[in-house]
């Protein structure tokens, strides 16, 4: 601990952002970093606690008071270092994390928490501009070969891990593009895609290959896979919900990844498939209150909606921590997201009734009631209708962001691959009931956070390992290697 009295001292600075107008020009990224001198200040707010709660809300185990007191002293390189050892892309935690860490964070009971995640992505976006950050080919290879299905940061993850234990690895990607969600899910102004490309640059540097516009099970067959020592199935979660509402099919309903993938692929000119879905000069409602609506909120105010609506079916969350999430637990507590404050109409506790089309089949409104859920301890929780309460919105886009069911079923279909209870793949310690076959990410776990992704990629990594060599040198979670970076 660099300054005993840095909590004190120094209230907690965010980065800020761009403002409104300014940003919905464009697609781009609208924080604006804060000086190396504030940045320092924010790293000695840290009180490196005997018990550092911070590392258990770190599903990564990161080395969050080392890395703060690094910065503190100005060591930005052995920062660096340190947090590279327990994760290989901080470049997208540190930009899209939720950051439990910092809800986990000792300070927090008493003042803001320590800005953790801004200063782990200060600390590698400066290893990037210092060429600190370069590629490390493992010195020996085992002879051994691995197919990584899927790459997103589960995948991608798993590959570093794998090549650097030795390992000959390829990566297979249906899309035209590396990245996963992180590339076709997550939009632009969120994570520019060339933070992308410079670490994938590197990973093949290392000696990953990557074949993209391979869709195992449809245009690749799986049994070619069969030539690799082992298989990781990093395929995401990406069967999404739909409703049974009247007039779901209407045009003008649309799928939110669908309006998502197709703008990301219009910045960078490519094609893409089907129907050109576009917000500009409409009525959007956007349903679904989660990351993904949020997202949609975004990309339609940046498209020129007329208006931008919001429906979630749950009740508005407390402005602050709920009794039942006390510290250092996740919270249940209301988040407004930069895209929120970019513009829209946020309504809770709201159900669709009907998608209203003219006589051509085309969305012209959306019918809602307001909801009630009736809570009965040891039953499902029940939806009721507030009688007299029916209202219509004029709408025609309508965009549905209801979260995913599950991975697709190509894979463990082709593959004999057991589900669990909740249809994802079924592992054990990441081995699935194919003993070479392990999965990882999404499609282990279902939807959740990239910072979940990439510590199942390195765990799944080291059982692959072992499953290979015997024994294995990569490292368990939080336990940090340093090869040399
Ligand atoms: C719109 C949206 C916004 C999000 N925002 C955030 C956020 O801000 N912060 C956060 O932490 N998390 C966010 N998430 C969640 C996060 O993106 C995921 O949890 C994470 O990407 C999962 O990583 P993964 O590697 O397991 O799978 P994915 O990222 O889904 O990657 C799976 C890859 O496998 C490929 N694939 C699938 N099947 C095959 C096959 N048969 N052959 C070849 N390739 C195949 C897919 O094309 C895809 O590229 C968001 C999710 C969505 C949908
Ligand atoms: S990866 Fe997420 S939880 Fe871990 S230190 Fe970074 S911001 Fe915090």
């Amino acid at each position: 601990m660099g300054k005993i009295t840095g909590f004190i001292e120094f209230d907690r600075v965010d980065e800020k952002n761009k403002a409104v107008k300014e940003r919905l020009e464009d697609y781009k990224e609208f924080t604006v970093k804060l000086p190396e001198t504030e940045l320092q200040k924010q790293g000695s707010r840290c009180m490196d606690c005997g018990i550092p709660f911070c590392h258990s809300g770190c599903p990564l185990g990161n080395l969050i008071p080392d890395f703060n007191d690094l910065v503190y002293r100005g060591e930005w390189e052995k920062a660096l270092k340190i947090l590279h050892s327990t994760n290989n892309f901080p470049e997208f935690t540190g930009r899209l994390c939720p950051a439990p860490c910092e809800k986990a964070c000792v300070l927090g009971l008493i003042e803001d928490p320590v800005s953790i995640e801004n200063i782990e992505k200060n600390i590698v976006e400066k290893g990037f501009e210092e060429g600190w950050i370069v590629a490390h080919p493992p010195k020996e290879r085992t002879g051994k070969t691995v197919a990584v299905v899927g790459s997103g940061p589960a995948g991608l993850a798993a590959a570093q891990q794998l090549n650097r234990a030795g390992h000959l690895v390829t990566v297979f990607e249906r899309d035209d593009e590396v990245g996963g969600l992180l590339r076709y899910g997550i939009p632009n102004f969120k994570m520019e895609k060339g933070i992308i490309d410079r670490r994938i640059a590197i990973l093949e540097e290392e000696g990953i290959s990557f074949e993209t516009n391979a869709h195992i099970g449809k245009n690749y067959p799986v049994e070619k896979l069969e030539e690799f020592d082992a298989m990781v199935l990093c395929g995401g979660a990406t069967k999404a919900r739909t409703l049974p509402t009247k007039g779901i099919d209407a045009k003008g309903v649309e799928q939110a990844m669908d309006f998502l993938t197709q703008q990301t692929k219009r910045i960078f000119g490519s094609e893409y498939e089907g129907k050109e879905i576009s917000a500009k000069g409409k009525d959007v409602i956007v349903i679904g209150g989660g990351d993904t609506g949020s997202d949609c909120v975004g990309t339609s105010n940046r498209q020129g909606a007329k208006s931008v609506t919001n429906f979630e079916i749950m009740p508005k969350p407390p402005l602050g921590r709920s009794e039942t999430t006390p510290w250092p637990f996740w919270p249940l507590q209301l988040k407004t997201s930069s895209s929120h404050e970019e513009g829209c109409e946020r309504n809770w506790l709201i159900n669709t009734k009907e998608f209203i089309t003219n006589d051509k089949g085309e969305l012209v409104g959306l019918k809602t009631v307001e909801v009630q859920w009736k809570i009965v301890p040891g039953k499902r929780p029940e939806l009721i209708e507030r009688p007299g309460t029916e209202k219509t919105w004029p709408c025609d886009l309508a965009l549905l962001a209801l979260g995913f069911t599950g991975p697709e079923n190509t894979l463990s279909d082709q593959l004999g691959l057991q589900l669990d209870a909740r249809t994802n793949i079924k592992a054990s310690n990441y081995q699935t009931n194919v003993p070479h076959i392990f999965t990882a990410g999404d499609m282990r776990r279902g939807q959740s956070l990239i910072v979940w992704a990439i510590n199942e990629g390195r765990e799944a990594a080291r059982e692959v390992d072992i499953f290979l060599m015997g024994t294995s040198n990569l490292p368990a979670k939080g336990e940090g290697d340093l090869p040399g970076i």
